[in-house]
């Protein structure tokens, strides 16, 4: 513990430590709170092609919902719960959610054959991850290719052959696997050759830049984004564009081939009530709006 001398020579705590301390108590008993009392819920972001406007997927995104502090995201809970294990719980709740909450969405018109795409922190990969994913499926009568497991680089990075059996053993259940973030690791093109990938997500960062101010950064952008896409296609990968905001990037995105997209110019993350609401509204629209 950092102290400073007081001017009578008594020892005082650093005010700031002491309050980032009580703060990170904090965040660790709401958790606990949480976990107990169901507080944690799913978000739905729709994943969408870029070429038909269709639904294909949505990304399942955690948020707490508290009781006094309102709707919390995860950059609020995620630093502490990795630290203290209990992401491994929060885990586990957030993906049976998404995967309660996908069964809801298929019965909606066309939604049937929709993905959801779960993030997953390198601290729950141990041995019995497959056998766990394969149960909770098989309980909602969810067929495992309408899972996408998301996974940063993090996972990747320590080339575990551990990490890559439990990866070989969902890919073998029928599961897909994403990267995250793709392009912000230490070494991305390589994970894509070491490992069973399918899916690859452009981090938001290079989007954002395409039609950013700075021109020449934008022209980089573009063909790094364009390079991405091209590589992940030649390993047979899909490639979805992260943090689409505008029809700039979006028609951009659609001329260079990108598959798929996702961000606010389509849809912001919903709570399950939400996300119904809106389905059943747009899926009465007529076909040519959604394009
Ligand atoms: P991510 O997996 O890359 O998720 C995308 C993030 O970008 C989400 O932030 C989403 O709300 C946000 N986003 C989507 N479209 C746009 C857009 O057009 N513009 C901008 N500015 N942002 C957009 P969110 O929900 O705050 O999640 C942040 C990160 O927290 C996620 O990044 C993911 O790494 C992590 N995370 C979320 N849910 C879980 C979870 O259940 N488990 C674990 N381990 N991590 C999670
Ligand atoms: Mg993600
Ligand atoms: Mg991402
Ligand atoms: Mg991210």
């Amino acid at each position: 513990e950092r102290k400073r001398e007081g001017k009578n020579g008594a020892q005082v705590y650093d005010p700031a430590i002491l309050d980032r301390t009580r703060e990170r108590a904090e965040i660790e008993s709401d958790i606990e709170a949480a976990l107990a009392s169901h507080w944690f819920e799913a978000h739905f972001q729709q994943i969408v092609e870029i070429e038909t406007g269709r639904i294909i997927g949505f990304e399942a995104l955690m948020r707490m919902r508290h009781p006094r502090k309102g709707l919390l995201p995860p950059a609020a809970v995620i630093g502490v719960a990795e630290e203290t294990g209990s992401i491994g719980q929060i885990g586990e709740q957030i993906f049976e959610d998404a995967i309660a909450n996908l069964a809801r969405v298929s019965r909606l018109p066309g939604l049937g054959d929709t993905y959801v795409a779960v993030n997953f922190s390198p601290l729950q990969f141990d041995g019995h991850l497959a056998t766990y994913l394969a149960g909770v499926l098989n309980r909602y009568d969810i067929r495992p290719s309408r899972l996408v497991v998301e996974i940063t680089e993090a996972v990747l990075m320590h080339d575990n052959p551990e990490i890559r059996r439990i990866l070989d053993s969902i890919h073998q259940l029928g599961c897909r696997i994403a990267i995250d973030d793709f392009g912000t690791g230490y070494s991305s093109l390589s994970y894509m050759s070491r490992f069973p990938v399918d899916i690859v997500k452009i981090d938001q960062s290079f989007i954002r830049s395409l039609d950013g101010s700075r021109k020449e950064v934008a022209e980089k952008s573009r063909m790094l984004v364009e390079g991405i896409s091209a590589i992940s296609h030649k390993m047979k990968c899909a490639v979805i564009a992260e943090g689409v905001e505008t029809e700039d990037q979006r028609n951009f995105l659609r001329e260079i081939g990108v598959d798929c997209a996702q961000g606010y110019l389509y849809a912001k993350p919903l709570g399950i009530a939400d996300l119904m609401t809106t389905l059943s509204r747009s899926n009465d629209e007529p076909k040519s709006m959604a394009g």
